[in-house]
Protein backbone atom coordinates (compact mmCIF):
# COMPACT_ATOMS: atom_id res chain seq x y z
CA UNK A 1 0.00 0.00 0.00
CA UNK A 2 1.40 3.50 -1.23
CA UNK A 3 1.69 5.87 1.95
CA UNK A 4 -0.84 8.25 0.66
CA UNK A 5 -3.48 5.31 0.16
CA UNK A 6 -2.05 4.23 3.78
CA UNK A 7 -2.76 7.48 4.63
CA UNK A 8 -6.76 7.90 3.38
CA UNK A 9 -7.29 4.18 4.78
CA UNK A 10 -6.18 5.13 8.38
CA UNK A 11 -8.06 8.60 8.05
CA UNK A 12 -11.70 7.09 6.86
CA UNK A 13 -10.87 4.15 10.08
CA UNK A 14 -10.26 6.82 12.27
CA UNK A 15 -13.49 8.78 11.25
CA UNK A 16 -15.19 5.68 11.36
CA UNK A 17 -16.32 5.90 15.15
CA UNK A 18 -17.85 9.26 15.00
CA UNK A 19 -19.44 9.50 11.69
CA UNK A 20 -23.31 8.63 12.48
CA UNK A 21 -24.28 5.27 10.94
CA UNK A 22 -26.41 5.95 7.98
CA UNK A 23 -30.11 4.57 9.98
CA UNK A 24 -29.64 7.36 12.44
CA UNK A 25 -29.15 10.45 10.32
CA UNK A 26 -32.08 12.84 10.89
CA UNK A 27 -34.10 12.30 7.59
CA UNK A 28 -35.01 15.79 6.75
CA UNK A 29 -38.59 16.76 8.39
CA UNK A 30 -41.21 17.67 6.33
CA UNK A 31 -42.04 21.33 6.64
CA UNK A 32 -43.99 24.10 5.43
CA UNK A 33 -42.52 27.61 5.51
CA UNK A 34 -44.50 30.89 5.33
CA UNK A 35 -42.99 33.68 3.40
CA UNK A 36 -45.75 36.21 3.24
CA UNK A 37 -49.23 36.00 2.04
CA UNK A 38 -50.16 32.86 0.41
CA UNK A 39 -46.56 32.31 -0.82
CA UNK A 40 -44.81 28.97 0.69
CA UNK A 41 -42.02 27.21 0.62
CA UNK A 42 -43.25 23.29 1.21
CA UNK A 43 -40.64 20.40 1.88
CA UNK A 44 -42.42 16.88 1.33
CA UNK A 45 -40.08 14.14 1.10
CA UNK A 46 -37.30 16.38 0.10
CA UNK A 47 -38.94 18.02 -2.92
CA UNK A 48 -39.50 21.60 -2.49
CA UNK A 49 -42.39 23.56 -3.70
CA UNK A 50 -43.01 26.86 -4.18
CA UNK A 51 -46.29 27.82 -3.84
CA UNK A 52 -48.01 31.42 -4.95
CA UNK A 53 -44.98 33.24 -5.49
CA UNK A 54 -45.77 36.63 -4.82
CA UNK A 55 -42.57 38.08 -4.21
CA UNK A 56 -42.73 42.42 -4.74
CA UNK A 57 -41.52 44.72 -1.80
CA UNK A 58 -43.74 46.81 0.13
CA UNK A 59 -45.48 49.00 -1.58
CA UNK A 60 -44.92 48.11 -5.04
CA UNK A 61 -48.43 47.39 -6.50
CA UNK A 62 -51.38 49.83 -6.87
CA UNK A 63 -53.76 48.59 -4.29
CA UNK A 64 -57.11 46.43 -4.82
CA UNK A 65 -59.59 48.51 -6.16
CA UNK A 66 -63.15 49.41 -4.37
CA UNK A 67 -61.83 47.42 -0.77
CA UNK A 68 -62.36 50.24 1.98
CA UNK A 69 -58.82 51.60 2.09
CA UNK A 70 -55.92 52.35 -0.91
CA UNK A 71 -53.28 51.49 1.12
CA UNK A 72 -50.68 49.96 -1.71
CA UNK A 73 -49.73 46.36 -1.31
CA UNK A 74 -47.77 44.55 -0.07
CA UNK A 75 -48.69 45.93 3.07
CA UNK A 76 -45.18 44.37 4.69
CA UNK A 77 -41.59 43.05 3.50
CA UNK A 78 -40.49 39.63 2.69
CA UNK A 79 -39.43 38.85 5.54
CA UNK A 80 -36.13 37.73 4.15
CA UNK A 81 -32.86 39.19 2.19
CA UNK A 82 -32.09 39.32 -1.47
CA UNK A 83 -29.57 36.38 -1.47
CA UNK A 84 -32.10 34.37 0.88
CA UNK A 85 -34.54 34.80 -2.01
CA UNK A 86 -32.57 34.00 -4.43
CA UNK A 87 -31.23 31.10 -2.73
CA UNK A 88 -34.41 29.62 -2.61
CA UNK A 89 -35.71 30.17 -6.27
CA UNK A 90 -32.81 28.62 -7.27
CA UNK A 91 -33.30 25.27 -5.10
CA UNK A 92 -37.21 24.86 -5.34
CA UNK A 93 -38.12 22.24 -7.73
CA UNK A 94 -41.04 23.46 -8.46
CA UNK A 95 -43.39 26.11 -8.80
CA UNK A 96 -47.44 25.74 -7.74
CA UNK A 97 -49.56 28.45 -8.77
CA UNK A 98 -53.16 28.49 -7.43
CA UNK A 99 -54.47 30.94 -9.68
CA UNK A 100 -52.91 34.00 -11.44
CA UNK A 101 -54.25 37.01 -9.48
CA UNK A 102 -51.59 38.98 -8.88
CA UNK A 103 -51.04 38.43 -5.17
CA UNK A 104 -50.40 34.90 -5.51
CA UNK A 105 -47.87 35.45 -9.11
CA UNK A 106 -46.45 38.92 -9.27
CA UNK A 107 -44.31 40.88 -11.90
CA UNK A 108 -41.22 40.19 -9.45
CA UNK A 109 -41.99 36.59 -9.90
CA UNK A 110 -42.86 36.69 -13.12
CA UNK A 111 -39.52 37.58 -13.94
CA UNK A 112 -37.53 36.61 -10.97
CA UNK A 113 -38.05 32.90 -11.70
CA UNK A 114 -35.85 30.58 -14.24
CA UNK A 115 -37.96 30.11 -17.33
CA UNK A 116 -37.13 26.54 -17.35
CA UNK A 117 -38.42 25.73 -14.07
CA UNK A 118 -41.04 23.54 -13.55
CA UNK A 119 -44.33 25.20 -13.03
CA UNK A 120 -47.84 23.79 -12.10
CA UNK A 121 -50.92 24.76 -12.73
CA UNK A 122 -54.89 24.64 -12.88
CA UNK A 123 -55.83 24.30 -16.96
CA UNK A 124 -57.16 27.86 -17.36
CA UNK A 125 -53.54 29.59 -16.71
CA UNK A 126 -51.66 27.54 -18.74
CA UNK A 127 -51.73 29.65 -22.24
CA UNK A 128 -51.15 33.00 -19.98
CA UNK A 129 -47.74 31.30 -17.63
CA UNK A 130 -46.38 30.11 -21.16
CA UNK A 131 -47.08 33.36 -22.90
CA UNK A 132 -44.30 34.78 -20.99
CA UNK A 133 -41.76 32.73 -21.10
CA UNK A 134 -41.95 29.95 -18.85
CA UNK A 135 -40.93 26.32 -21.03
CA UNK A 136 -41.93 24.03 -18.72
CA UNK A 137 -45.42 24.77 -17.75
CA UNK A 138 -47.64 21.35 -16.64
CA UNK A 139 -51.57 21.75 -16.10
CA UNK A 140 -52.90 19.42 -14.09
CA UNK A 141 -56.47 19.05 -14.74
CA UNK A 142 -56.98 15.84 -12.06
CA UNK A 143 -53.60 14.61 -10.78
CA UNK A 144 -50.47 13.88 -11.73
CA UNK A 145 -47.15 12.44 -10.35
CA UNK A 146 -43.71 14.81 -9.56
CA UNK A 147 -40.65 13.58 -8.17
CA UNK A 148 -42.46 10.53 -6.08
CA UNK A 149 -45.37 13.22 -5.14
CA UNK A 150 -48.81 13.46 -6.17
CA UNK A 151 -50.43 16.11 -7.31
CA UNK A 152 -54.34 16.25 -6.83
CA UNK A 153 -55.95 19.20 -7.93
CA UNK A 154 -59.20 20.62 -6.14
CA UNK A 155 -62.05 23.19 -6.90
CA UNK A 156 -63.13 25.93 -4.76
CA UNK A 157 -65.45 29.13 -4.93
CA UNK A 158 -63.81 33.14 -5.02
CA UNK A 159 -66.62 34.31 -3.44
CA UNK A 160 -70.03 33.95 -4.38
CA UNK A 161 -72.75 34.89 -7.25
CA UNK A 162 -71.61 37.84 -9.39
CA UNK A 163 -67.96 38.70 -8.00
CA UNK A 164 -67.39 34.98 -7.30
CA UNK A 165 -67.84 34.28 -11.32
CA UNK A 166 -66.32 37.34 -11.85
CA UNK A 167 -63.09 36.44 -9.64
CA UNK A 168 -62.52 33.48 -12.25
CA UNK A 169 -61.34 29.66 -11.84
CA UNK A 170 -59.37 29.10 -8.80
CA UNK A 171 -57.95 25.71 -7.83
CA UNK A 172 -56.27 23.87 -4.67
CA UNK A 173 -53.82 21.14 -4.28
CA UNK A 174 -53.13 18.12 -2.46
CA UNK A 175 -49.50 16.59 -2.30
CA UNK A 176 -49.27 13.13 -0.95
CA UNK A 177 -46.17 11.43 -0.06
CA UNK A 178 -46.55 8.62 1.86
CA UNK A 179 -48.68 8.96 4.92
CA UNK A 180 -48.62 12.60 4.71
CA UNK A 181 -50.98 14.71 3.03
CA UNK A 182 -50.99 18.61 2.15
CA UNK A 183 -54.20 20.06 1.26
CA UNK A 184 -53.25 23.79 -0.20
CA UNK A 185 -56.97 25.13 -0.60
CA UNK A 186 -56.14 28.39 -2.20
CA UNK A 187 -58.46 31.13 -2.39
CA UNK A 188 -61.79 30.07 -1.78
CA UNK A 189 -64.18 30.22 0.81
CA UNK A 190 -66.13 27.41 2.73
CA UNK A 191 -68.01 25.06 0.07
CA UNK A 192 -68.80 21.70 -1.55
CA UNK A 193 -64.98 21.65 -3.00
CA UNK A 194 -63.31 22.06 0.28
CA UNK A 195 -65.80 19.79 2.31
CA UNK A 196 -65.20 17.17 -1.02
CA UNK A 197 -61.68 17.70 -0.73
CA UNK A 198 -61.39 17.27 2.93
CA UNK A 199 -63.80 14.16 2.58
CA UNK A 200 -61.71 12.42 -0.21
CA UNK A 201 -58.10 12.95 0.58
CA UNK A 202 -58.23 13.47 4.62
CA UNK A 203 -55.37 15.86 4.58
CA UNK A 204 -52.82 15.31 7.56
CA UNK A 205 -52.57 18.99 6.92
CA UNK A 206 -54.88 21.86 5.97
CA UNK A 207 -53.41 25.52 4.54
CA UNK A 208 -56.52 28.05 4.16
CA UNK A 209 -55.85 31.37 2.65
CA UNK A 210 -57.85 33.68 5.38
CA UNK A 211 -58.11 36.91 5.67
CA UNK A 212 -62.28 37.54 4.58
CA UNK A 213 -60.57 39.65 1.63
CA UNK A 214 -63.77 41.69 0.94
CA UNK A 215 -64.76 44.87 -1.47
CA UNK A 216 -66.70 47.49 -0.80
CA UNK A 217 -70.07 44.91 -2.11
CA UNK A 218 -70.53 41.76 -1.89
CA UNK A 219 -69.57 38.47 0.45
CA UNK A 220 -65.80 37.78 1.14
CA UNK A 221 -64.10 36.11 -1.51
CA UNK A 222 -61.19 34.42 0.80
CA UNK A 223 -62.37 32.33 4.63
CA UNK A 224 -63.16 34.40 7.26
CA UNK A 225 -62.88 33.42 11.05
CA UNK A 226 -66.22 31.54 10.39
CA UNK A 227 -65.50 29.61 7.41
CA UNK A 228 -62.21 28.22 9.01
CA UNK A 229 -64.38 27.21 11.90
CA UNK A 230 -66.34 24.77 9.87
CA UNK A 231 -62.65 23.56 8.09
CA UNK A 232 -61.95 23.06 11.36
CA UNK A 233 -64.96 21.17 12.72
CA UNK A 234 -65.29 19.14 9.23
CA UNK A 235 -61.85 17.62 9.29
CA UNK A 236 -61.11 17.30 13.41
CA UNK A 237 -58.04 15.02 12.83
CA UNK A 238 -55.52 16.90 10.16
CA UNK A 239 -53.66 19.75 11.34
CA UNK A 240 -54.52 23.07 10.20
CA UNK A 241 -52.72 26.12 9.03
CA UNK A 242 -54.06 29.82 8.11
CA UNK A 243 -52.20 32.22 5.89
CA UNK A 244 -53.00 34.96 3.55
CA UNK A 245 -53.52 38.09 6.23
CA UNK A 246 -51.35 41.21 6.61
CA UNK A 247 -50.19 41.81 3.53
CA UNK A 248 -53.22 42.86 0.94
CA UNK A 249 -55.24 45.59 1.29
CA UNK A 250 -58.48 44.10 1.18
CA UNK A 251 -57.84 40.93 3.90
CA UNK A 252 -59.75 42.65 6.57
CA UNK A 253 -59.52 39.75 8.86
CA UNK A 254 -55.70 40.24 10.45
CA UNK A 255 -53.91 37.52 12.49
CA UNK A 256 -55.12 39.65 15.57
CA UNK A 257 -58.82 39.74 14.72
CA UNK A 258 -58.60 35.62 13.76
CA UNK A 259 -56.52 35.05 17.34
CA UNK A 260 -59.35 36.69 19.50
CA UNK A 261 -62.18 34.91 17.12
CA UNK A 262 -61.09 31.69 17.26
CA UNK A 263 -59.97 31.95 21.07
CA UNK A 264 -63.73 32.63 21.65
CA UNK A 265 -64.73 29.62 20.05
CA UNK A 266 -61.99 27.80 21.97
CA UNK A 267 -60.40 26.98 18.86
CA UNK A 268 -56.89 28.14 18.99
CA UNK A 269 -55.21 25.35 19.39
CA UNK A 270 -56.52 23.95 16.38
CA UNK A 271 -55.54 26.49 13.75
CA UNK A 272 -52.29 27.56 14.02
CA UNK A 273 -51.54 30.86 12.32
CA UNK A 274 -47.85 31.62 10.95
CA UNK A 275 -45.97 34.45 11.06
CA UNK A 276 -44.59 35.63 8.01
CA UNK A 277 -40.83 34.04 7.63
CA UNK A 278 -42.06 30.66 9.97
CA UNK A 279 -41.28 27.27 9.07
CA UNK A 280 -43.36 24.66 10.98
CA UNK A 281 -43.19 20.86 10.53
CA UNK A 282 -45.77 18.69 8.62
ZN1 LIG B 1 -55.44 35.90 -2.77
Amino acid sequence: MKRAEFLKVGLALSLAPILPHQSSVAKIKDSIRLLRHATLVINLGGVRFLVDPMLSPKGAMDPVQNAGNTERIPLVDLPISDQELSNILEHVDAVLITHTHRDHWDAVAQNSIEKSKPIFCQPSDLSKIKEIGFKNVTDISDKLEFQGIRINRTGGKHGTGDIGQRMGDVSGFVLTKGNSRVYIAGDTIWCDEVKNALDQYKPTYTIVNAGGAQFNAGDPITMTDLDIIEVANAHTKGKLAAVHMNTVNHCIVTRAILRERLAAKSLSNRVYIPEDGEQFNI
